[in-house]
Formats: structure tokens, sequence, C-alpha cells
């Protein structure tokens, strides 16, 4: 009976083949003849030719190179003498082994030691041999690899943790429960503990509450969405750029967290100032206009949702032009600083004060309370911006002219309620400065008038529309009629004639009164000119000229090219410049006066008296004539208050040896006064309206006492226009 515990010869032979075929060397065993018996896997594997395919071939088919070798005299000594045998590349200098592999292609065994055991046929003569290889090439290269592997390994992961020690950033590596695996020195000190302290602890226990809860946020994020998170941190007085990296292990699962906090706090800093220094006006401190917009756009989306009122207040300074003009730009500097202060002192802490540029101040409101609590903060600051700047005679007052939009009644939006807020602040300077002015509908509609208006204006010189009327002015010393002044009008294609009033300020805003007073000017000229050629005895035109003008580039070119073009002598053009219009700007103005001086243009200074100026400056202006403005003559005769004023005029005028022209002389009684005053002129209804040309020369003709008088400068005395003259000057 078969032991059933024992393995059958079957088996045991299975387990035999199974163990040949798992060894890590060749295994061949051939018969007498040399075919192949056994070929195991090892053989399959570094021939690349199957069992199936090497058994029953004889041996020298597979290994080409064996006729006539050692490794030939090898086999048939094992298989006829019973002799083993050992083959080594380095021992016999052997070639390579090569195989001839099943697809026809040739593998070699660049360094094979082969073993040969003869073996014996049980009970038979039917002997074969084992041959055992061992390719030796494979297992030294393999460990030679491996050694250099695992030197370069050790050389890389010391460079890493040299860097990783001298990296000046935070590095902790934590696993996936949030505990430190590992960290620099940086980490250490940042965590102000030592190394063998932290490792092992959960990162989040070392940060303070509102840190640990943002990283672990963050730290949540990168494992749930195994992408790396970037955030700011702020611990302290500094700033930290944190990013996390998830770090897969070798199967793709996030074992580890890779931190890295870099300190950031000099870089914000920089960017903190660049941004003050980008949205900050340089000279008050104060935010700007690209900052104030931000800021309104914020105010009006927290109002919409909020439903509260923000309100927006333009200021501009009145008079500002003055004091950096006549006190220099370091008092306008500090003047600014002033109103900037004061400002900032009148409004409340959620209110923004912004300078816009020039004299220009915007305070946003917010939250802005209804229109009367807006209404007393304004009263405050043009209280609070009633000043008097600059010392003794020099002192100037200074006012401020304020307007108020209001979101959400004005317009929604930033752009909407700053033109609003600036359209009441012009309304508000119109109405006579020193005021504010809250935005209405009517202001709208004035303001789309203007710009119809000014569309219309804008054609009015190229379609021709303009035309000019002379009015005229006499001697009240020769009687004769000494010059006229030219007075444009506007022939309005639907309006009719327009008188100056209803478009020069227009004209003086958008600066379409250069190309109007240069018309003017070519007309008057052309004029000038085509009586001379008729032979009409002369008549000096006074030409009105605005500041824009004035200032133009190219102005005194413009009069001299002018005169030229037109042959008209000198004495027969003079310039008109108002009294404010010379203020504006003094040391311009006098510039230019002096070049048209020099040209020998003379110059009347118009309106004169109306201006907020002191009158020392006079004296050192090339001016020819003093025109007294209307506004002193009109109702002379019957009330005296102005009377003193006009005799201050006139002896200022004569004391600088110039010639005095009183306008809006309407009555009889007017002349008699201006007289007795020692006005030189007279210019008004009284005598004539301003006419057009042929108005004019009928006008001419008919009174006939025309002459040149510019000259006169000769004391009046008592010498009183005669009755008869006078009247027949008269309408
Ligand atoms: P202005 O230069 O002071 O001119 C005198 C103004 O007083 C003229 O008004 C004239 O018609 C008016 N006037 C003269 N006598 C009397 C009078 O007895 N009673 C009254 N009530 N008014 C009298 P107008 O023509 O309406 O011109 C107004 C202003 O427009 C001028 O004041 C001048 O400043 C400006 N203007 C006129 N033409 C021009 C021009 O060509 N260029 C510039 N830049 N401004 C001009
Ligand atoms: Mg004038
Ligand atoms: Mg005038």
């Amino acid at each position: 009976m078969n032991d059933p515990s024992k393995y059958t010869t079957g088996e045991v032979d299975a387990l035999l083949h199974q163990g040949i075929d798992k060894a890590d060397i060749g295994y061949i065993v051939i018969d007498k003849d040399t075919r192949v018996l056994v070929w195991n896997k090892w053989m399959e594997h570094a021939s690349g030719r199957l069992q199936g395919d090497a058994l029953n071939r004889p041996l020298a088919e597979i290994f080409p190179e064996i006729r006539d070798s050692r490794l030939e005299d090898a086999i048939s000594n094992a298989l006829e003498r019973g002799m083993a045998g050992l083959l080594s590349a380095k021992l016999h200098r052997a070639p390579p082994l090569t195989l001839r592999r099943g697809d026809g292609g040739i593998a070699r065994l660049t360094n094979p030691v082969i073993i040969l055991r003869p073996l014996s046929g049980i009970e038979t003569d039917r002997h074969g041999c084992l041959i055992q290889i061992i390719d030796e090439t494979n297992s030294a290269t393999r460990e030679k690899t491996l050694r250099a592997q695992a030197i370069t390994l050790r050389a890389q992961e010391e460079q890493l943790r040299t860097l990783f020690e001298a990296i000046n950033d935070t590095v902790l590596l934590l696993d996936e429960n949030g505990h430190i695996v590992a960290l620099n020195d940086t980490a250490c000190l940042r965590l102000s503990g030592t190394k063998p302290d932290i490792l092992g602890r959960s990162f989040f226990d070392l940060l303070p509450t509102p840190n640990a809860l943002t990283y672990r946020r963050y730290f949540n994020a990168v494992i749930d969405s195994r992408t790396p998170q970037r955030f700011e941190d702020t611990l302290g007085d500094g700033t930290y750029l944190v990013s996390m990296y998830p770090v897969p292990n070798g199967q793709g699962r996030i074992q580890r967290i890779a931190v890295l906090a870099s300190d950031i706090t000099e870089r914000k800093l920089f960017e903190k100032r660049i941004f003050h220094l980008a949205h900050h006006d340089a000279l008050t401190g104060l935010p700007n206009r690209a900052y104030l917009l931000d800021r309104i756009e914020h105010a009006i989306n927290v109002a919409g949702r909020t439903r509260r009122r923000v309100g927006l207040v333009f200021l501009d300074l009145d008079h500002f032009k003055a004091v950096n003009d006549t006190m220099g730009h370091d008092s306008g500097d500090a003047l600014l600083k002033t109103v900037a202060n004061k400002l900032t002192s009148v409004v409340r802490a959620s209110d923004t004060v912004a300078r816009m540029g020039g004299d220009e101040f915007v305070i946003l409101l917010e939250p802005a309370g209804q229109d009367q609590d807006i209404a007393r903060m304004m009263e405050r600051i043009i209280a609070a911006l009633d000043l008097r700047w600059g010392t003794g005679a020099d002192t100037v007052r200074v006012t401020t002219s304020i307007g108020v939009s209001v979101f959400p009644d004005n317009g929604n939006d930033a752009r909407l309620l700053m033109k609003a807020a600036d359209t009441a602040m012009y309304a508000a300077k119109s109405e006579g400065r020193n005021r504010f002015q809250f935005f209405s509908e009517e202001m709208t509609i004035r303001t789309l008038k203007r710009l119809h208006l000014e569309r219309e204006l804008r054609e009015a010189v190229p379609n021709d529309e303009f035309i000019v009327h002379y009015q005229p002015k006499i001697c009240f010393e020769s009687n004769l009629i000494c010059g006229a002044e030219a007075l444009v009008r506007w022939r309005h294609p639907e309006r009719g004639l327009l008188a100056p009033s209803e478009f020069i300020p227009l004209a003086e805003d958008t600066g379409i009164i250069v190309e109007i007073g240069e018309w003017v000017l070519e007309r008057v000229c052309k004029q000038i000119a085509e009586w001379l050629k008729v032979g009409r005895a002369p008549l000096s035109i006074a030409v009105n000229v605005s500041p824009r003008q004035l200032f133009s580039n190219n102005f005194v070119d413009f009069v001299t090219k002018c005169l030229e073009r037109y042959q008209v002598p000198l004495k027969f053009l003079q310039i008109e410049i108002t009294e404010n219009a010379i203020m504006s700007d003094l040391a311009k103005a006098t510039l230019i006066l002096l070049k048209l001086r020099h040209l020998g243009i003379s110059i009347a200074i118009d309106d004169f008296g109306t201006g907020y100026s002191s009158l020392s400056y006079l004296s050192r202006l090339p001016i020819d004539v003093i025109k007294i403005d209307r506004s002193f003559v009109a109702g002379l005769a019957d009330r005296n208050e102005n009377l003193e004023i006009i005799n201050a005029i006139v002896s200022l005028g004569r004391s600088l040896k110039m010639i005095v022209v009183a306008e809006g002389i309407e009555t009889i009684k007017d002349v008699n006064v201006l007289t007795e005053a020692c006005c030189h002129l007279g210019q008004g209804y009284l005598f004539a309206k301003p006419m057009a040309v042929a108005d004019l020369e009928k006008w001419l003709d008919a009174k006939g006492y025309l002459g040149d008088c510019w000259g006169c400068k000769k004391r009046i005395d008592g010498d009183l226009l005669d009755d008869q003259g006078l009247k027949k000057l008269c309408r």
C-alpha cells in the first residue's frame, strides 16, 4: 500500500521542475546527442526562446558559436567521459555567449559562468549533461548600479537636507493628521521651539487660534482637492505667503502635506507705501482722485445694500489763483494744507476727504444723513473755510463754493454723482460763491441747454453768424467823436440777434472765445482798412479781448499779423482788457501788455473798479486808458454815493497820465457830473447805442464831430462841453 503522507515520484518531479523554473540561474539538460531535454524559465527569459521551441533542438542550433569552442569540448568531455567542467568568460577569456532567440534575433550573455555536470542514466546508458549558466554581468552590474544609485540618493538627500535647512522660509512636512514629520530651522524659530520638542506634535496646536483655524481650513482643502493651496497669513507684525502642497506616496495616496511660509512683510510694507503714493496726494496726504473713485464705488455698493444715502461734496476755493499769484506758490501750498486739515477736522471719521488737484477737494459722506444734516455740515465747512490769508496789506479773503450730490437721488454711479456735484458747485460759484448748493434737476436742464448752445456756438464762426456793432466815444473836452468800441453780436439762426451776455461767458468757459475774439479783431482791422480805402476820416476802434484770448499762445503775433495784413496804422487799434482778466494772472498779463505796448498798441483797462484787488499794481502796468465800470455811472445824477469812487478813479488815472473813460452814460446829468469830475471821455446810450457799420456811418455823417483826440491829455480847466455841442452829439 502506498503511504498517503509520502509524495509520489510524479509529485516530486513536478516540484523539482517548479524549483528549476524558479531558480535565478539557467538550467539546461541535454542528452548524449546534445538535444535539449530541460530548458528552464531563466533560459526562456535570457534567450527569448520558449521551452517548447528549445526542447529537442541540438544545442549548437541554440548557441551558434558552440562549434569548435571550449564549451563544445567541455560538453563532449561531460557526455563521453563523465567529466564535470566550469567555463567562465573571466577565466577563459571566452567570448560572450550568443543565443539564437526564438524570434530569430540574437541574445547575448556578456559575462557568463557555465558549469557542466555529467548525468548518468538510471540502469541504462542514457546519460546526459546538466549545464548551469550564471550571468555574472547581470548580477554584477545590477549590484554596481544599485550601489551607485544608493550613493546618488544619499547625496541628493544630503543636498535636499542642506537646502531644507538653508532656506529662509519656514518649511514643514505634516502627516495626514497635521502632525509635524519634518521641519527646518526657520520653522523652529517661527514656532519658538526646538526640533525634538516640536517633531510629532500637531502643527495646529502650535499656532494661535485664529491662525490655526485658517491653516486647518487650507490643510483640509489640500487633502480634499489634492491641489496646492495659497493664502496670506499675518502673525504678529509679520505677513507670510503660505503655500501648502500635497505630497503623494508612490501609490498616489496623500500621506504628507508640505507647508512653505515665506516672510513677505517687507514686500507688503513696500506695496503699502507704493499704494499710498499712488493713491494719495503728495502735498496734503489726502486720498487722490483714483482712490476716491474706488471709495465712492465701494460706498455706493454698501449703501445700495443697506438702503442708506451717500453724499458727494465738491469744494472749490474762491480766488485761490489770486493767492498763488500775489503771495507765491509756497503760500498757495500752505493754504491748501490748511484747508485739508480744516476739512479733515470738520468731517466725521467715516467720511473721506480727497484732493482732486489744484484747489478742488471732494468729501465723500458715508453715510449721508438727510438733506438738513448735510446742509448743517456744509455750513460748518463754509464757516471753517472763511479765511483771511496773508498778512498786512496782502491779506486776501479766501472762501469756498460747494456743490453737493446724493446717492441714490442724483445718480447711481461714481461718474454721475461726481458730475452732479460738480454742476452744483458751478451753480454755487455763479450764485456768488462762498455758499453751498445741492444738485437739482434744473441744473441738468441748464447744463443740457448749455451743451446745446455750445454746439451751436462752435458752428457760429464757420457759419459767419457774428457781427460787430460799434459804439462811439465822445471827448468831453473837444466835443469830438474820437473813437468807438467794437462789440460783438450773434445773429442766431432761430433766436435773432444775441447780446454778448448770452454767449460770451460760455465761449469763455469752453475756449471758443479765442476763435470769436480773433474773428472780431480781423473784422475790425478789415473795417478800418475799408474806411481808409474809401477816404473816411479815421476812427480809433477799441476791441475787447478776453482773458483766454489774451493768454493764448500767439495773441501778440495774431494782432501784429492782422494789422500788417490789412495795413492798419497802430493808432487805430486799442485793446480792452478787464481788470479781473489782468488780475487772474498779473505776471503773465504784464508781460503780454508790455509786448503790445512795445508794438505801439494802446491798452484800456475795462470795467475798472469791479476788481477785488488793490490799485497799487496799476502804476506798474503799461496802461493808457481806464474805463470806469457802468455800475458806478448808473444813476450818478440822482445818487451821489458813487461820486467819491468816480473822483478817486479819475484822479488816479490823471495822476498816472491815463485817459479816463466813463461807460454807460444815459443822461445829460451824468455828463455834467463826469465832466465836473474831470473825466476825459464818455460812452453811452445818451450818445449812441452800439450800431452796425452802416448805421454808424450814417450817425457819424449826421454828427460830423469826428477827430483824433487820443493824444489829448490836457487838463480840462472848467471848460465844460457847451450845451449846444453836447445836444448835437446826443441821440
Ligand atoms: P464792455 O466791454 O464793458 O462793453 C460795454 C457794454 O456796455 C456793452 O454791452 C454796451 O452795449 C453797454 N453799454 C454801453 N453804453 C451803455 C449805456 O448807456 N447803458 C447801458 N445799460 N449799457 C451800455 P454789450 O455790447 O452787451 O457787451 C457786454 C460785454 O460783452 C462787454 O462789456 C464786453 O465785456 C463783452 N464783449 C462784447 N464784445 C466782445 C468781444 O468782441 N470780445 C470779448 N472778449 N468780449 C466782448
Ligand atoms: Mg469793453
Ligand atoms: Mg466795460
